[in-house]
């Protein structure tokens, strides 16, 4: 595997844009020389739920397009090029359908000749990984002999950030990816239940959609911020260590990156701007981009919050064990938004939500901080809540 990571400047979602820092990645790495004519190829975008592509939660379709193109141009048919992904609510062929349309991607995929894939077949895959030992896969995930990643670089209240690696969890289908919440609430085994994702699913490369990015709280909650860039690896933990350099967050705060860099996938002194390749002088921090309110002064994931539980008498741990999660960053419903759609009760690993009188209501003793129910509430009505005793 090729360990550096490319990076273009693309200030907008034209064509003309997108096709020079696409092509230009493409040109950098090494992965892209094995497309042939026969190769067959799986596009996998960041598709989370149904937004426009101005709302910067999913993969914008130019980013698709200039993609295809890049495969087309080295040798690619068409035909052979297949793009799926699995959202976080129901997998099936309506669902999908919808999502694809309003995302602006099923229309790239047309316009392209290639397939979006919605017959939302499954397959199941043996891992060898340190917490997982089988997943349950999108069949053309298993089926392609190239995968090329889709990613965009966004805020996660969850996880502090999102990009290569994490995006790679669209491939465990729909409602699925609940179960692995409910087995891993553990948010360091969640990170090496990813990385052990990674690992079974070894895409080739990734395309990086960072023209627009999320900020804030995101996957899909946050606010667009531009960022101008798009960038390409085959070290898809590498190229998450770049994103964090350009977001100036700790990656040692984001569970998949502890995990992976536990597990020797990091480079021991952390990111080296050496490894950047192309247009370096672009790779410039973006001047305060907005963390998510949950990982905010001491949040998730802080130095300071482990410091301050070492700090408490072990007679007062229980106690402490049971307050953490109100104190803890949780979701709180936003009834003034609510619209009672339920979309957050479908998705909960939990079952922890109720709608009641067209409002929706969690059961906080049994939220395990998922933030999924953030993550598809449509209209932004879960908040996420979090008491300033994490500075005591
Ligand atoms: S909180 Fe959001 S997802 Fe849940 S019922 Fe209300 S509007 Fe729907
Ligand atoms: S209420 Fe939200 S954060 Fe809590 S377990 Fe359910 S989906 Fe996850």
């Amino acid at each position: 595997m090729n360990h550096s990571v490319a990076v273009f400047r693309a200030d907008a979602y034209t064509p003309e844009a997108c096709t020079r820092a696409v092509e230009g990645a493409f040109a950098a790495l090494e992965a892209p020389k094995r497309i042939g004519p026969d190769t067959k190829i799986l596009l996998k975008p960041n598709l989370l739920a149904k937004h426009a592509p101005d709302k910067a939660v999913t993969t914008h379709p130019e980013i698709l397009r200039a993609v295809i193109r890049a495969c087309v141009r080295r040798g690619a048919k068409p035909q052979n090029i297949t793009m799926a992904d699995s959202a976080g609510g129901l997998y099936n062929p309506a669902a999908m359908e919808a999502l694809y349309k309003v995302s602006g991607l099923a229309a790239v995929c047309a316009e392209e000749g290639v397939c979006a894939y919605t017959a939302c077949e499954t397959d199941l895959c043996a891992a060898d990984g340190r917490v997982v030992k089988e997943f349950e896969l999108l069949r053309p995930v298993l089926q392609a002999d190239f995968i090329i990643n889709l990613p965009k670089m966004k805020s996660h209240v969850m996880t502090g950030m999102t990009a290569a690696t994490k995006n790679l969890f669209g491939c465990i289908p729909g409602l699925k990816k609940a179960e692995w919440h409910t087995r891993f609430p553990d948010k360091e085994r969640f990170g090496h239940m990813l990385i052990d994702l990674l690992e079974t699913v070894q895409p080739d490369m990734a395309v990086l959609d960072a023209i627009v990015g999320m900020e804030g709280d995101g996957p899909a909650g946050g606010e667009p911020r531009s960022v101008g860039l798009v960038m390409g690896s085959e070290d898809h933990p590498l190229l998450d260590l770049a994103i964090c350099r350009l977001m100036q967050f700790d990656p040692m705060r984001v569970p998949y990156l502890k995990a992976a860099a536990e597990r020797g996938l990091l480079p021991e002194n952390g990111f080296d701007p050496a490894v950047l390749v192309g247009e370096p002088d672009a790779f410039l921090p973006v001047e305060n981009w907005k963390i998510p309110s949950s990982y905010e002064n001491g949040g998730e994931g802080s130095t300071d919050f482990a410091d301050s539980r070492s700090r408490i008498p072990a007679f007062l741990a229980p106690v402490v064990r049971y307050a953490e999660k109100w104190i803890a960053p949780h979701p709180v419903v936003n009834r003034a938004k609510c619209i009672g759609c339920g979309r957050c009760a479908e998705i909960c690993p939990r079952q922890t939500i109720t709608v009641k009188n067209g409002k929706a209501k969690i059961e906080v003793n049994s939220c395990i901080r998922c933030f999924c129910c953030h993550e598809m509430c449509p209209v932004k009505a879960m908040d996420v809540k979090k008491l300033s005793v994490f500075s005591l």
